[in-house]
């Protein structure tokens, strides 16, 4: 039988996109669905215009600590407006690319939702196209806590609508979007309650990250509620109330829910192609990204592996390469580097102190230090930490973990070392680039402790 399409994508984000153009510079014939935005959720309502309100709030604070310079600056104040107006500008402009980078390669796109009618049949807004294959690449959605009052709270796509900033702010949860948007928030000038049910916030962090970060965020002026879930929120003259299992109350202009995003599958018609989905609602594929379907693949956040964009990036392009590239090759899961825009932010590459002392004996080396930036400025909140985690069978370094400025550039490069295999003798032996916070990767001489040694008898009680 002749298909429309030798490959269709639903969904134009950055799994979408990459496979499909890859794949039309391959020969493919690609067709894309998208119903909302191209680019997805990272150019539109996610990295994208998230860290250009992280550059906001740094401004802030530069303008601030360069009295200690010798600046003589006035600050007036910040304009939201103005602020939101130049990065619409820069979202619209990228989503804009994407589009164009589709069209260059040959690409059929259709702004449209695309709902299976069967394993090879789509429905595309009014019209029916057929595929040999066809990609699931939807991605995901914020979702509110099932609490009375939810629908009165906002999700993370709204920090990008609001025309003012909101004076005082709850956020509930404490990953990644939770802690960017508390500093966001707070950064800009708002009162912020961040409010997470854990002792800790960023749960499956490093430990010692887990509890630096608290550190920083009360620093820079935050109220931090562990241990806590919210119960209910109420309207009152205006304002919003967020009752606490604790049974304290806070009061606020608005109320983020940062408490995770689920896999965007309902209402695809999957159950007529016959593909799968775990009780998340997560596509279940293996480790070629197929489907339960042969010839229908998913990638990206709908499948809730590893929910960054440049994986999503990495597995659309490895896949096209191998369906219509000739070099079959997958992308490769581990030691996935990644960062949370914090304030400072954290980077982090590799296994935690607990992960890895689960697998055998390891020599953490720990080291903490305010910046020479701040001990001049004398910001609060700013104190840096940088952790190595190394095997003491192998001596590689297992994991590398920074709270810090400029922790996300400097974890790029240590990425590539971690990935590489690289020894703490090889970390020892660079020389460091002085003065910078990064040098001290490689000067970290004293061993700060030994960790997952246990007597066999303990083992064996646990
Ligand atoms: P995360 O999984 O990072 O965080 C979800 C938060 O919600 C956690 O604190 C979690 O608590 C809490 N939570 C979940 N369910 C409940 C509940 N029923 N009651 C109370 N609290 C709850 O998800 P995010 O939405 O922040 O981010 C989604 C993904 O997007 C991230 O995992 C990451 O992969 C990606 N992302 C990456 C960014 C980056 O690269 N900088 C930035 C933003 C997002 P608990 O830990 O206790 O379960």
């Amino acid at each position: 039988m002749a298909y429309d399409f030798d490959l269709f994508v639903i969904g134009g984000g950055s799994a979408g996109v990459r496979c499909a153009r890859i794949s039309a510079g391959h020969g493919a014939r690609v067709g894309v669905a998208e119903e909302r935005f191209w680019g997805g959720t990272c150019v539109n309502v996610g990295c994208v215009p998230k860290k250009i309100m992280v550059n906001a709030t740094e401004y802030g604070q530069w303008a601030e600590d360069a009295a200690a310079f010798g600046w003589d600056l006035e600050v007036k104040g910040h304009d939201w407006a103005r602020l939101a107006e130049a990065r619409n500008r820069e979202v619209a402009r990228l989503s804009g690319i994407y589009g164009k980078l589709l069209a260059g390669n040959g690409v059929t796109t259709f702004d449209a939702r695309a709902k299976f009618l069967d394993a090879h049949t789509l429905q595309v807004g009014e019209q029916r196209v057929t595929a040999e294959r066809i990609l699931i690449a939807t991605g995901g959605t914020p979702q509110r806590l099932e609490i009375p009052g939810a629908e009165l709270g906002l999700i993370s796509d709204d920090l990008f609508t609001l025309k003012a900033l909101p004076k005082r702010v709850v956020v509930i949860g404490a990953g990644y979007i939770a802690l960017e948007f508390a500093c966001i928030l707070r950064g800009l000038g708002a009162e912020v309650d961040v409010m997470y049910r854990a002792a800790l916030p960023l749960r499956g962090f490093d430990d010692d990250i887990r509890t630096a970060v608290v550190e920083a965020l009360q620093g820079q002026g935050m109220r931090l509620n562990p241990d806590v879930s919210p119960t209910r929120i109420t309207q009152v003259n205006g304002h919003l109330m967020v009752a606490m299992s604790n049974n304290f109350m806070r009061e606020a202009d608005a109320v983020f829910f940062c408490t995770g995003r689920s896999p965007n599958t309902a209402g695809l018609g999957l159950e007529e192609a016959g593909v799968e989905t775990n009780a998340s609602g997560a596509v279940v594929v293996d480790e070629d990204h197929r489907t339960s379907q042969a010839h229908i693949y998913a990638l990206g956040d709908v499948i809730d592996r590893v929910n960054l964009t440049p994986m999503a990036t990495a597995t659309g392009h490895a896949l096209a390469d191998t369906l219509f590239g000739n070099k079959p090759r997958k992308a490769s899961y581990d030691d996935v580097p990644t960062a949370v825009f914090t304030n400072p932010p954290i980077g982090t590459v590799g296994l935690s102190e607990a992960e890895a002392a689960a697998r055998g004996p390891v020599d953490v080396y720990v080291t903490r230090f305010t910046p020479m930036r701040h001990t001049i400025s004398g910001r609060q909140g700013r104190r840096t930490l940088m952790k190595l985690v190394v095997c003491q069978k192998t001596d590689k370094v297992l994991g590398a973990h920074m709270l810090g400025e400029d922790a996300a550039e400097i974890m790029q490069g240590i990425g590539i070392a971690v990935r590489m295999g690289a020894t703490k003798a090889d970390f020892d032996r660079t020389i460091g680039i002085h003065p910078t916070a990064a040098e001290e990767f490689v000067t970290l001489r004293t061993r700060a402790r030994e960790a997952g040694v246990q007597p066999p008898s303990q083992q064996a009680a646990e």
